[in-house]
């Protein structure tokens, strides 16, 4: 058993190598790569991409796990080696139900998708991107049919990037949501929004940067496992446990720009960096869905650092930073102003309360596309309808309706847009969690210490990896199913404090 638990550990260890590498051509084609490069740097991922899933779906794979079944049967569920059995096992079968030439026509299709789009968008023009929509809807179906059995025909998408969640538990969660959401936007939105001009002076894109990055130093962000680079969209890639890089861009008049996205992707960065270092080179060294990976981004850049105990501490430094723009700005004000909330088109620019809504919206066209009671040509329609009844706007033209988002022009669609708003959902579920266990800290982050916090994140979600699915995870940490209570008491006394709301 020993030995062929050894062969198996070998084999997956390789398809990482490849991952990684398939990781660092990506990360270098967002930052540094001259555009030259762009065709080669395609072929030489999907060499590599494709090399890896040939690896993986080999029948050896699958002669390995069978016969360690038993084996792994007799360990403790949550031990390293039942953990790296019974994911690899589900992965295995989930990889290889889909046929690789549907999957690699899929890849194919996305790439000239994407394409398409990055001209499309600024050109208004829906019309172009209509067919290459309807091939992706009729391939993500195709792709949700290799997994026959399920109640709804998004289960299979959703269950790629959050395990276990199905259509019918997340749009039970998301109506009770929308149910609490709907009214308190209402509420907040018919009072004037914050006034946020402080945070459109001018501010030296260097001195924006060193800020963020000694805010994150403190988080415990660690600079000998990680780095910050410049790119167009903000992400976290990692290549190995031992390196992990977050990327960020900046704008001189807009102080939310690099700083909110550099605590996002830092607490993207620290669930990778906090992973057990016994696990590195396997399948469980990673966040363990998109949906926890995202309530630890969320946590750090809104529960905390959106935070008015957060600011307590900080303001005085970064008004040590910038005298002349903030210097005459109270603390108030400024806190005001960075979580100012008001009905928006753009759901990346959304504050803590609009935003789910807008995700919401996405996550509901996705359901009736898939299940064929909307027609991709009459999406930018339902889109704007949408819009019109939860948030009260019309977007003038699909630039800002339809084609803002790349994920359905460069994925799948179905499963890209759940985890985000799970992610925000369980944030507060585990910061809670957090607080219980030790109440101090809220008073540490106003003193700008956060090992407390930290250590109970690494303890309770990143030292696991993905050993448990996002609702075992939960289970454990929290001793119940997703709730929304703590996430909608967060955004009632949060907000309840800044706005005059009864
Ligand atoms: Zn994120």
């Amino acid at each position: 058993m020993e030995q062929k638990l050894q062969e198996l550990k070998t084999r997956l260890l390789e398809i990482n190598d490849l991952n990684g590498a398939v990781a660092l051509l990506n990360w270098d084609q967002s930052t540094y790569m001259p555009p030259g490069g762009a065709a080669a740097r395609g072929r030489q991922m999907a060499t590599l991409s494709r090399l890896a899933h040939e690896k993986f779906i080999t029948p050896e794979v699958g002669n390995l796990l069978d016969s360690l079944q038993t084996y792994s049967e007799n360990l403790p569920y949550d031990s390293d080696d039942a953990s790296l059995i019974r994911v690899t096992r589900r992965s295995y079968e989930k990889s290889t139900k889909v046929p690789p030439a549907l999957l690699s026509a899929f890849y194919e299709h996305a790439a000239a998708s994407y394409q398409v789009w990055t001209e499309a968008r600024p050109n208004n023009d829906f019309a172009a991107v209509q067919p290459y929509l309807e091939k992706t809807l009729d391939l993500s179906r195709q792709i949700a049919n290799c997994y026959p059995g399920y109640d709804h025909i998004a289960d299979p998408l959703i269950d790629m990037s959050d395990e276990g969640m199905k259509a019918e538990s997340v749009r039970a969660v998301f109506a009770n949501l929308r149910e609490q959401l709907v009214p308190l936007a209402q509420a907040i939105t018919s009072q004037t929004p914050a006034d946020n001009s402080c945070l459109h002076e001018a501010y030296p894109p260097d001195e924006q940067l060193a800020f963020g990055r000694a805010v994150i130093k403190d988080y415990g962000f660690d600079f000998h496992r990680g780095r910050q680079d410049m790119t167009h969209h903000p992400f976290m890639t990692k290549f190995a446990l031992g390196d992990v890089r977050i990327t960020t861009r900046v704008k001189e008049t807009d102080l939310n720009e690099a700083l909110f996205s550099t605590l996002h992707e830092a607490g993207h960065a620290m669930y990778e960096l906090g992973i057990n270092m016994n696990l590195d080179g396997t399948p469980l060294a990673e966040g363990t869905s998109s949906g926890v990976h995202e309530s630890q981004s969320r946590l750090w850049e809104n529960l905390v650092g959106r935070s008015r105990g957060f600011w307590k501490y900080y303001y005085p430094k970064l008004q040590q930073t910038f005298p002349t723009q903030l210097g005459g700005v109270e603390m108030d004000t400024f806190y005001r102003a960075i979580n100012r909330v008001e009905r928006s088109l753009i759901r990346t620019d959304a504050d803590e309360v609009t935003y789910n809504l807008h995700v919401m919206i996405r996550f509901d066209l996705e359901l009736a596309l898939l299940e064929g009671t909307l027609a991709i040509k009459d999406l930018p329609e339902a889109w704007h309808a949408r819009y019109q009844s939860d948030l009260g706007l019309q977007a003038p033209s699909d630039v800002n309706g339809v084609l803002q988002d790349v994920h359905w022009y460069g994925g799948m669609i179905g499963g890209a847009f759940q985890g985000y708003t799970l992610g925000n959902i369980m944030s507060a579920a585990f910061f809670d969690k957090a607080v219980e266990a030790h109440p101090q800290i809220p008073t540490d982050i106003e003193q700008g210490k956060f090992e407390t916090l930290h250590g109970w994140l690494r303890e309770n979600i990143y030292q696991h990896g993905s050993k448990f699915t996002a609702n075992e995870l939960i289970e454990r940490v929290t001793g119940g199913p997703l709730t929304i209570d703590p996430y909608i008491t967060y955004l009632r006394t949060k907000f309840g404090d800044l706005y005059d709301l009864s």
